[in-house]
């Protein structure tokens, strides 16, 4: 009724109860049991959200169900940085590091790229709409090919956009850094400073919220898809990743004194490690429909996971391989200090685009990220296996300690085992290259192109044993994931594929046909003849999507096979018909064509 509450109890804050009914589960209840909890989070600060008519106190939760199991993706996030705080603690303890820290934190400092387009243009494209990329439109004459908007200056409106943003961002505590064009035409990014995995993952879903209502303000509809527009650069999110003590210490810096980079080369053999046993769960933790448009396809990461190091990090892991300390200490290298280990490159040295897993000087940077995803997953999973391989380097530390020669033998003695068994999973070129998927099936790294190939990977037995290990996420949480994930697919490509179907019918074949229609008025026979045959493939190729579509054809009891179904029967449906329409794009008269067309959305600023 408007007025102020005159009491407000602190209990109201810290739980609630809302109802999760229609919240999905993959199995975890059914709706009669639907109470879900909430709970604070008093790690992550509260923030006020403004509005022309008001201003809402929001508060971070957890989600839990009344059955005791996390509904969101927050609770198995800090589950695993308690698990890889505890692992480091234990590590840094024996390496007589721990310098008065009680604690490590993992990083997160992601890199968001997103596009901005005239809000007209977005709500004339029903599939926009709908399903936030592009179903048709033929590739525009002028691409990214010139790089003029990479290195252009950003249009007024656009920064104008971007300021905003950055101002709202600020007022919520959201730490935003950087700004600028990325490679497609109206595409940018924005990064903010890097924060602890719980805080930086919350800020991130806040940046994505106020980007898509700032850019209303302008006038510009933020497009967050991983691939808006075929045949143009999609968007990411580069997930820059580290841990750091309590005490300001970050673990991946290889440091000024032989003591610290005998902990740097430690803890980055423990990520070596990790993503090389786990590569298949790290690739399912990425997974969308989204995403199998963009990685693999020349302009992202593949979908086979592998480590850039850098060449001069490279040369020191393969000199502690075969035993051989290089003397020499040019300019760029510290000393060890020791006859064991070779001298440590001062920086991270150069810098590999294509990879999906890159050292970038003092953090790693997990770049197969989707524009639109939440960071919570693939955090929580790269936070649960580095502990995991800690533990591993840990214990095997221990044991190499009773021999003699002090602890740099020791550490050189389990660096060079651990990167020996695991050092497949290193390449330092070109990802992009089809030589990589030879020379990767060659060493056996998995491959796993579609999400249904990779979805699998977080209920694998490996993964359970693992989650359950370190606390993160039970069997049962773990099922009702890989479920609500494997519905999500099917319902996305579903919801695609009835709105490919619809616009073809509705829109596109209908101007097919009048262009037709002056055609034959004109008699222009050869044009007819160009015409015709197209429409004929665009009807037929709507007819197979609906049939293919049709709700008695789909088995959708069970999500493996539904999912798979999707994948196998209805992509390339899809893809048959927007084919078509886009071959008749480029002949139908332009004014009769209902569709803004790629040159106006992604040119127009
Ligand atoms: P680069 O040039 O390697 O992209 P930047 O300094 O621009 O490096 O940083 C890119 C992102 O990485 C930023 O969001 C930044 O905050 C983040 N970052 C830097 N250091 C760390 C760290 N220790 N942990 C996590 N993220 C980090
Ligand atoms: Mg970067």
């Amino acid at each position: 009724d408007g007025t102020a509450i005159a009491e407000f109890s602190g209990k109201e804050l810290i739980q609630g109860e809302p109802d999760a009914s229609s919240f999905p589960t993959g199995g975890i209840r059914a709706t009669f049991e639907a109470r879900g909890y909430t709970a604070w989070d008093p790690t992550s600060p509260a923030f006020i959200l403004e509005n022309p008519n008001g201003a809402l106190l929001c508060i971070p939760t957890a989600f839990t169900s009344w059955t005791g199991e996390a509904l969101d993706n927050k609770i198995p996030l800090l589950r695993s940085m308690d698990a890889l705080s505890g692992a480091a603690i234990r590590a840094l303890e024996l390496l007589g590091a721990t310098d008065g820290a009680d604690r490590v934190f993992t990083t997160v400092g992601p890199e968001q790229e997103y596009f901005l387009i005239d809000e007209q243009y977005y709500f004339e494209r029903p599939d926009l709409l709908t399903t936030g990329r592009t179903l048709f439109g033929a590739k525009p004459p002028k691409g990214h090919e010139l790089d003029d908007h990479y290195f252009g200056s950003i249009p007024e409106r656009i920064l104008a956009c971007m300021m905003e943003t950055e101002l709202e961002l600020a007022k919520l505590g959201v730490p935003v850094k950087t700004r600028h064009n990325e490679v497609a035409p109206n595409q940018y990014e924005l990064a903010p400073i890097f924060e602890n995995s719980n805080v930086g993952c919350d800020h991130q879903q806040l940046t994505m919220q106020v980007m898509q209502n700032i850019a209303r303000r302008y006038g510009l509809v933020c497009l967050l898809h991983e691939k808006p527009f075929a045949g143009v650069n999609g968007s990411g999110k580069h997930n820059n990743w580290s841990m750091g003590t309590d005490t300001g210490v970050n673990l991946l810096e290889p440091g000024d004194t032989p003591h610290e980079n005998l902990q740097f080369l430690f803890f980055c053999t423990a990520v070596i490690q990790a993503v090389n046993t786990h590569q298949a769960l790290l690739r399912a933790s990425i997974a969308s429909p989204g995403q199998d448009h963009r990685l693999g396809a020349n302009e992202a990461p593949p979908a086979i996971i592998s480590i850039f190091l850098g060449a001069e990090l490279e040369k020191v892991f393969a000199a502690i391989e075969s035993g051989i300390a290089q003397q020499s200490k040019p300019g760029s290298f510290l000393g060890l200090g020791t006859p064991v280990l070779p001298p440590m490159p001062l920086h991270g040295g150069d810098r590999n685009r294509t990879s999906p897993f890159a050292f970038t000087g003092n953090k790693f940077e997990f770049r197969a990220l989707g524009s639109s995803q939440s960071l919570a997953l693939p955090n929580t999973v790269l936070n649960t296996i580095v502990a995991e391989a800690i533990d591993d380097l840990a214990g095997k530390l221990k044991t190499a300690l009773r021999g003699s020669g002090g602890l740099e033998k020791a550490v050189a003695k389990v660096v060079k085992e651990s990167y020996a068994a695991n050092k497949r999973i290193v390449f330092g070129g070109d990802n992009y290259s089809p030589e990589w998927h030879a020379e990767a099936k060659k060493r056996g790294l998995y491959n796993l192109r579609s999400t249904p190939d990779a979805l699998p990977w977080l209920i694998d037995r490996g993964t359970v044993a693992l989650f359950k290990k370190y606390k993160v996420l039970s069997k049962r949480e773990l099922e009702s994931r890989h479920e609500v994930f494997l519905e999500q697919y099917a319902t996305k490509i579903n919801i695609e594929s009835e709105t490919a179907a619809a616009i073809a019918r509705t829109l596109l074949l209908p101007a097919a046909v009048r262009y037709l229609n002056e055609l034959k008025i004109a008699d222009l026979e050869e044009l007819i003849g160009e015409v015709q045959p197209l429409i004929k493939e665009l009807h037929y190729a709507i007819l197979k999507l609906e049939e293919v579509n049709l709700k008695e054809n789909q088995d959708d009891s069970n999500p493996v096979k539904w999912a798979a179904y999707m994948h196998d029967k209805v992509l390339g449906a899809m893809d048959d018909v927007r084919d078509a329409a886009d071959r008749l794009e480029g002949i139908v008269a332009d004014d009769l064509w209902p569709l803004p067309k790629y040159s106006e959305m992604l040119f127009i600023k």
